[in-house]
């Protein structure tokens, strides 16, 4: 059936049934002009607001994901970003256009991604609308968060002399992008059977890590100084808290986290696994600085965490830059300098 013939109060019917309300401080959900949400429990927690926008033909491509992971990486970013302050996410709106021959199918299994997200991070959907596009899907998500105040940690607290921590195995997605492009070239006779061979790359690009535990655990810690989430490449984040913060940094690249996949696939592929891992972006893995005395704390974490935590460089004053050291000391500059938007 497409959702030209069911109308959109169904569509918003059948939408909803994916989403049971199951979390606290919504006095109104969907139905009512506006949600209403009740004001937070305690006075030192903070809102947290942000926003993403999806165009296909932009930022995905249908014949990449199927409509189940496009949801669910929709709201994943999202989620990411809320995680990367310290935060809770919450509350959900989202904004949706399909042009009017799309499937009900290919709707029901958007809203499935982003429902399977919302049960396990214990989400509200409060409301949200639908239209019809001319061309092409486009999604938008607005997250809500929560975040104590001395919970809360922003990309400018970064100090010389701090260490620079990271989450996860670096350049899985961006390798994993690379692949599927492989897959779908055209005119050469292309080799499919890579798609089996490095399915965890591809399923890094196509199914994000929630970090959520994690980011918690750090900032419940207090030991990072500053943190973002990798969306766009160490070069380009990182640059990121260098700005925010006002100092420079130095990366050792033989401590960065490559990951036995990416370097096979890399070498498959042609390319340096380093290109990936500093400027391939949507990791969405956690960056994030800390005192050197922290590293003790952070061991304690590495262990219970059950994904790699490692560090890769130190923080340094302004006037040095930002450095990608070899094991010889030697600076390296990168082709790729991450994901740029326009
Ligand atoms: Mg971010």
């Amino acid at each position: 059936m497409l959702i030209s013939n069911l109308g959109e109060v169904e569509l918003i019917k059948r939408i909803s049934r994916q989403f049971p309300y199951q979390g606290e401080g919504v006095r109104v959900g969907i139905g009512d002009d506006t949600a209403v949400l009740s004001p937070l429990p305690d006075a030192d927690r903070l809102t947290l607001v942000t926003k993403d926008i999806l165009v296909e033909g932009v930022h995905f491509l249908t014949h990449f994901l199927t409509p189940y992971q496009l949801g669910r990486k929709a709201l994943a970013v999202n989620i990411s970003d809320i995680v990367a302050m310290g935060g809770i996410p919450r509350h959900l709106v989202t904004a949706v256009g399909f042009p009017p021959d799309t499937e009900l199918k290919t709707v029901e299994e958007i809203y499935q991604g982003m429902g399977e997200l919302c049960r396990i991070c214990f989400i509200n959907l409060i409301g949200g609308d639908t239209v019809n596009s001319p061309r092409g899907i486009i999604i938008s998500v607005t997250l809500l968060g929560e975040v104590e105040e001395k919970n809360l940690i922003l990309r400018s607290g970064a100090e010389a002399g701090d260490l620079i921590g990271v989450t996860g195995n670096l350049g899985s997605s961006a390798a994993g992008l690379d692949l599927l492009m492989q897959e779908v070239g055209e005119g050469k006779e292309r080799d499919k059977g890579h798609a089996s061979r490095f399915q965890s790359l591809i399923k890094s690009h196509l199914e994000p890590p929630l970090r959520l535990k994690e980011a918690r655990k750090i900032v419940q810690s207090h030991l990072a100084t500053s943190m973002i989430d990798l969306s766009d490449g160490i070069i380009k984040d990182l640059g990121e808290i260098a700005r925010a913060s006002q100092v420079g940094a130095k990366v050792y690249l033989d401590r960065v986290p490559l990951g036995p996949a990416l370097e096979k696939a890399s070498s498959f592929l042609g390319n340096d696994p380093l290109e990936y891992a500093l400027g391939g972006g949507e990791d969405y893995e956690l960056l994030f600085t800390l005192k050197p005395v922290g590293q003790e704390k952070l061991k304690e974490l590495a262990h219970e965490f059950q994904v790699p935590l490692n560090i890769i460089g130190e923080i340094t004053p302004p006037e040095e830059g930002i450095k990608y050291l070899d094991k010889e000391g030697e600076e390296r500059n990168f082709s790729r300098k991450g994901y740029t938007h326009f």
